[in-house]
């Protein structure tokens, strides 16, 4: 419809001939918007589906003959014979379909954004019903011989094919000459299958009222799910980081020494104890530290001990 713009009959006022034709004095191309890529090769083109294709981006079949508005550019040559490539986006998607001509095949070429849904088979080989050419009917109007012998044709394909049909339609008479039987199973799973799609629903929906006013589709629950959601129950209550802080202030809260000797009034009562028996107030001179360290310690150590142990008896004693 562009190029019509450029031949329309009206000329402004202060159109001068002398300067060129009327697109090159109003600076315009003669294609219009359809030419706004030309500085890149390109013209913008109606392109129709050559033949069925599965679109990459949204699976979408598309038809023979579904028409886009495609960027047509020169891409190479096939002897003397132009190559051209179409772009166009798929009118049900964001993906970009493009397609070549194949001039040495009479044909085009998917190059990328889509695949090509292949039924390029000769149907007389798997004995579909074919119109007949042109040239066909045109022989059977003109040779009365020709049509005579393709009605006999015909005539003896019918015959073959007679004893075959009549089995298929006995096979169909016997299916539904029970149709109340028939009617019955059918009514009894769509029973069976409301009443499940209606428990499921009163389940669905009460989960939903237990999120707070989620609006979803719930997927049918599995046997996977239950196993999964057994498993969770049995996930530890804390983290790891947890754990590591709770251990550290038990060791934290842990006394360094024993119960006994942390015992305020038991450590009183032992450090009274030590008091009176004090080698000074008993009137016994220290020993040197240098001279006999060992023994002196290992008796202290041993006095020690039994205060330790008297001490314990008695608190609890107490
Ligand atoms: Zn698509």
């Amino acid at each position: 419809m562009g190029e019509r713009k450029g031949t329309n009959k009206y000329y402004p006022p202060d159109y001068n001939p002398n300067k060129g034709g009327l697109n090159k004095f109003l600076g315009t191309h003669a294609l219009r918007e359809r030419a706004r890529k030309i500085h890149l090769g390109i013209i913008i083109i109606r392109f129709e589906m050559p033949y069925n294709i599965w679109c990459d981006g949204c699976n979408n079949h598309i038809g023979m003959g579904v028409r886009y508005n495609a960027e047509k550019t020169k891409v190479g040559m096939y002897h003397s014979t132009p190559v051209y490539q179409f772009k166009m986006k798929c009118h049900l998607c964001d993906n970009y379909i493009q397609m070549k001509t194949d001039p040495g095949n009479l044909d085009y070429e998917i190059v990328s954004g889509a695949r090509r849904q292949e039924n390029r088979w000769d149907p007389l080989q798997n004995e579909q019903v074919v119109p007949e050419t042109k040239e066909t009917s045109r022989r059977m109007a003109d040779d009365a011989m020709f049509r005579l012998e393709h009605q006999g044709k015909d005539q003896g394909a019918a015959d073959a094919a007679a004893p075959r049909l009549r089995l298929l339609m006995d096979r169909a008479e016997e299916k539904w000459k029970d149709d109340y039987g028939a009617n019955c199973a059918l009514r009894a799973e769509m029973r069976a299958r409301r009443t499940d799609l209606k428990r499921r629903g009163a389940d669905d929906a009460a989960l939903l009222a237990r999120s707070g006013g989620l609006q979803l589709d719930l997927a049918p629950e599995t046997e996977e799910d239950r196993r999964l959601a057994r498993l969770l129950t049995l996930a530890p209550r804390e983290t790891g980081a947890e754990r590591l802080l709770r251990t550290v202030r038990a060791i934290e809260a842990k006394p360094a020494l024993d119960s006994a000797l942390t015992d305020a009034t038991a450590l009183r009562r032992l450090e009274d104890k030590v008091a009176a028996h004090k080698p000074l107030a008993l009137g016994i001179k220290r020993a040197k530290p240098s001279s006999s360290a060992t023994a002196s310690s290992s008796s202290s150590s041993t006095a020690l001990s039994t205060l330790v142990a008297y001490g314990s008896s008695d608190s609890s004693s107490d």
